[in-house]
């Protein structure tokens, strides 16, 4: 297809809305992304025309929308270049996701007096579980700093990869600082000493492509929704050797073999980790999103959105008084900022009656906001379908939302 705004526009219908007489300026898509119409499309003719439970049934209906969601499954597996789709688990989402590693892992592996390993610019959703699991298990949890431009201290990482450490799990980009991590780096240290690493791709997915065998990570997860697909599904990759030896996370059913009064067996990878019935709609629609993507050319998307970016930090970096967070040189487009003396939900509100959609507030990352020592921020975050012309909306929103305030 190649790579065309005003097509790609035309294939989001939400941007083609106004809101309060404007033009829709949607620049929250760190918080979600929108959808192409063959996404939606898709998950309605599934609900019209195929809707059935999968795996359980040898009616037509079930079989072809096993068939679907079993070949949703190589599409993530081809998007991540994974070994095989035994790797591929079907969650609810990157909270989900961890959720499960932090459950499965920390049962198999981690005993009093442990350390997890975690960085100080993670969502709260890659720290919660972790601390929910050293109070389980009397673990201690450590985390590796950011310097003020929001890079890792790979330092001070060194120190703190000690014998004890049993995972590491890292932001493979941050949803507040933009900050993209050196992870192939932290990947090769935590080997080195033995010890797996997870990365949190949830905000990496939707902006570079991802080889999970060429970072050589040993858990992997994602949203759906924040890479254009449906809400309530998400990616867990694991290493086919280490899931293997993991316990289940939920019990229910599809994840058995054998069930007796007496002990039930286990089915086999990626199933004994998608208990219940799974979002089968959502698995496929994602891989509709996925296939849009591939459409346009994961390449182009990446060339356009550099452009974006580095016009973006251009332009915002001549307002007077606005301070950006997060100024790493290696990046995604997301702009965490402040004006001077303007508090960040004055800011957003007059956006907002423009028709510019941002998020403000600590963004799930308190600690990122402890760091600076502020409330919170306001964040601008751009995908592929947004454009230089909507970056000089944002400015001229800026501009004039420092007049009204000042
Ligand atoms: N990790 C990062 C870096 C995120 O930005 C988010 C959501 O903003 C999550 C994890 C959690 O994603 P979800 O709420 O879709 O599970």
């Amino acid at each position: 297809m190649g790579f065309n705004i005003n097509q790609i526009r035309s294939d989001f219908p939400i941007l083609q809305q106004q809101v309060y007489n404007k033009p829709l300026i949607y620049l929250d898509n760190g918080a979600t992304t929108q959808k192409p119409r063959v996404v939606i499309d898709t998950v309605r003719d599934l609900q019209e025309t195929q809707n059935s439970s999968i795996h359980r049934g040898i009616h037509y209906l079930s079989e072809q929308m096993t068939g679907r969601y079993e070949s949703a499954r190589e599409t993530v597996r081809a998007f991540l270049n994974a070994a095989s789709t035994q790797e591929i688990i079907f969650t609810s989402g990157a909270t989900g996701s961890i959720n499960t590693v932090a459950f499965s892992f920390g049962e198999k592996y981690v005993k009093s007096g442990d350390e997890i390993l975690i960085s100080e610019m993670e969502h709260h959703s890659n720290i919660v579980p972790w601390q929910m699991l050293c109070e389980r298990k009397g673990a201690i949890l450590k985390v590796i700093p950011f310097n003020d431009n929001g890079e890792l201290n790979l330092e001070k990482l060194d120190e703190l990869l000690t014998d004890k450490t049993r995972i590491v799990a890292l932001t493979h980009a941050s949803n507040s600082l933009a900050t993209i991590n050196p992870v192939k780096e932290v990947i090769r240290k935590a080997h080195a000493r033995g010890i797996p690493v997870l990365l949190d791709g949830a905000q990496m997915v939707q902006h570079g492509e991802v080889d999970v065998r060429e970072l050589d990570c040993d858990f992997y997860v994602f949203s759906s929704h924040k890479i254009f697909g449906p809400t309530g599904s998400g990616v867990l990759y694991g290493k086919e050797a280490m899931l293997e030896e993991l316990p289940p996370y939920q019990g229910g059913g599809d994840m058995v073999d054998q069930v007796r009064f007496d002990g039930t067996s286990y089915n086999s990878l990626p199933f004994k980790f998608e208990a219940g019935t799974t979002n089968y709609t959502g698995a496929i629609g994602l891989a509709a999103a996925l296939d849009y993507l591939q459409s346009i050319g994961f390449q182009a998307i990446g060339q356009y959105e550099k452009k974006l970016s580095s016009y973006t930090l251009e332009k915002l970096g001549e307002i007077q008084g606005l301070k950006i967070y997060g100024n790493a040189p290696d990046r995604i487009s997301v702009f965490s900022f402040l004006l001077d003396g303007i508090h960040t939900y004055d800011a957003a509100m007059i956006l907002d009656k423009m028709g510019i959609a941002v998020r403000t507030g600590t963004h799930c990352t308190q600690p990122v906001m402890d760091h600076f020592g502020i409330e919170g921020t306001i964040r601008a975050s751009l995908v592929f379908y947004n454009t230089m012309e909507e970056v000089d909306a944002l400015v001229i929103g800026i501009q004039r939302t420092k007049e009204m305030l000042s």
